[in-house]
């Protein structure tokens, strides 16, 4: 396949100060299309100088004698809304591309970004200086919300404009100039939407700056630095712990947004083919490999078995393919390694007593050269079982039965991660006892919904620290500077 031509990939390259920037020693890296194989272009391979240089570039457009006025960020919010709505049909069709999800969930993902900045430009009020109201020690308290400096955000592969619109959009409402890294895996959606900021958005010169290439050089930097006070990644738990490690010495703030390994409990009592319809939007989005997507199965007793047969016949229908084919709903893995996880958790599950009740037998699939697993499930899960414990990333359910509501709550909360949990039942002291004691930071009740740019989202446990969206996830990029007056 030819390379990707698009005219917001004129520059495949990395964005400092306001330009477009090649590599110093003019390397690149290939991305691959996951559904053909194919290299479908050459971005710049950046490293350590050139990180520097756009950190250099953040702090001559952080601003702390003359702040931007909240009117001043509004305007750089909406302008950036603006930019992605106007483009979003040619970024996702790059996202596509690059990622292999679905065209219409590739385009949606890019409304959905754009939905974060829309929803900070909607509360920046909130971000205005005040006055505490008691006169403590007879003095006037003001409290002032900075920007915490500038930033480095780094995001993953799986929602290549949905993780930095979150973190963008709080940043430019604090004030922060940013340094991005994307994935390797994805970084053409990134630099389509630098472009569409740089032709549609006026923003200061370094206030947004994206710098490509392999991810330990440019990290360690952003880890080091010291006029880079504030660190906001989202990931895999491994890299965040990495991370949490590498910033010790500074005492950076971070924001970490890690993996999960959600459950899905249905009770007896619960809507099936509500549960039903929720459960298969959301395992299967973005092909099983989103954070919150449903990672272990859990059906009580009463209701298993008919479950099992109604969700066996869905996930035998589901149509793998190119994203871009018309009717896909479920695209390739992002790699081989991750085409290979799946089958691992699979054949782990059948070699421990599971019992395949949709999708091949692994062996029947081919070793390598192919990224598109069958979407699988297996009933019988023990927790003794890899597919319990790792995050599975992939179109694989597992399905386990229950007794009950003591025994449900121990079992979805046996694992490190506390990111998303869901629960289907009509019975509303039941749904308050289990939610309460389910240690997860995003639990649907009746819903698979993931997160909105309204509300706070983010992990417990060793999924995460801190929250993005919401009025929560406003405040991310923020120092609270507190002045008490005295009268002279
Ligand atoms: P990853 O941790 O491998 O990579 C994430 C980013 O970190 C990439 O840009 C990568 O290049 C970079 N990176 C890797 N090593 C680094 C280093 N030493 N220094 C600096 N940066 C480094 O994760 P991934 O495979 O891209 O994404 C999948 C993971 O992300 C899953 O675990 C998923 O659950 C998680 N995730 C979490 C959320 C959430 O909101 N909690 C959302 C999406 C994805």
């Amino acid at each position: 396949m030819a390379l990707i031509e698009s005219p917001l990939l004129q520059h495949l390259e990395g964005y400092i100060g306001g330009q477009w920037v090649p590599a110093d020693d003019g390397s690149t890296f290939a991305v691959d299309n996951p559904a053909t194989g194919d290299t479908i272009a050459h971005v710049a391979a950046m490293g350590a100088a050139e990180t520097e240089r756009a950190i250099a570039a953040g702090q001559s457009a952080l601003r702390l004698q003359e702040p931007y006025s909240i009117e001043t960020r509004r305007g750089w919010l909406e302008a950036v809304r603006d930019a992605l709505l106007a483009e979003q049909d040619e970024i996702g069709r790059i996202l596509c591309l690059e990622h292999g999800k679905p065209l219409g969930e590739a385009v949606g993902e890019v409304t959905y970004a754009a939905g974060f900045f829309d929803y900070c430009a909607k509360y920046m009020d909130e971000l205005k200086s005040h006055v505490i109201p008691e006169r403590p020690k007879g003095l006037e308290w003001t409290v002032h919300y900075r920007p915490v400096g500038v930033v480095g955000l780094i995001t993953p592969w799986n929602f290549p404009i949905g993780m930095i619109a979150k973190k963008l959009a709080a940043a430019l409402a604090a004030g922060c100039p940013s340094v991005i890294k994307p994935a390797s895996e994805t970084p053409l959606t990134m630099i389509a939407a630098f472009q569409a900021l740089h032709d549609r958005a006026d923003l200061p010169a370094g206030m947004v700056n994206l710098v490509s290439g392999p991810p330990a050089p440019i990290g360690d930097v952003l880890c080091d630095h010291p006029e880079v006070p504030m660190l906001s990644f989202t990931g895999s738990t491994g890299v965040g712990q990495h991370l949490i490690r590498a910033t010790a010495h500074r005492v950076k703030k971070l924001s970490l947004e890690l993996g999960g390994n959600a459950p899905f409990i249905v009770f007896d009592d619960a809507d099936l083919d509500a549960a039903l319809e929720n459960l298969m939007a959301n395992k299967f989005r973005g092909g099983g490999q989103t954070c919150v997507c449903t990672n272990r199965l859990y059906v009580q007793s009463g209701v298993a078995d008919t479950f099992a047969a109604m969700l066996a016949k869905k996930v035998s229908a589901l149509k793998v393919g190119d994203g871009m084919a018309e009717g896909t709903e479920i695209g390739p893995l992002i790699s081989q390694a991750g085409f290979d996880k799946v089958r691992r958790h699979v054949q782990d599950a059948l070699a421990k007593g599971g019992e395949l009740l949709a999708g091949p037998e692994p062996k029947e699939l081919p070793a390598s050269g192919s990224r598109f697993y069958p979407p699988t499930l297996v009933g019988k899960v023990t927790p003794d079982m890899v597919c319990c414990h790792e995050e599975t990333f992939g179109p694989f359910i597992p399905m386990a039965v229950f007794h009950s509501e003591e025994e449900v709550i121990a079992r979805g909360n046996d694992t490190e991660f506390g990111l998303a949990a869901y629960v289907f039942t009509r019975d509303e002291q039941r749904a308050a006892r289990t939610i309460g004691a389910l240690r997860f930071g995003h639990v649907g009740w009746n819903s698979g919904s993931g997160p909105t740019p309204e509300a706070p989202f983010g992990g417990m446990k060793s999924s995460g620290v801190g929250r993005e969206g919401g009025v929560e996830g406003l405040f991310e990029f923020i120092e609270a500077q507190t002045v008490p007056r005295g009268d002279q």
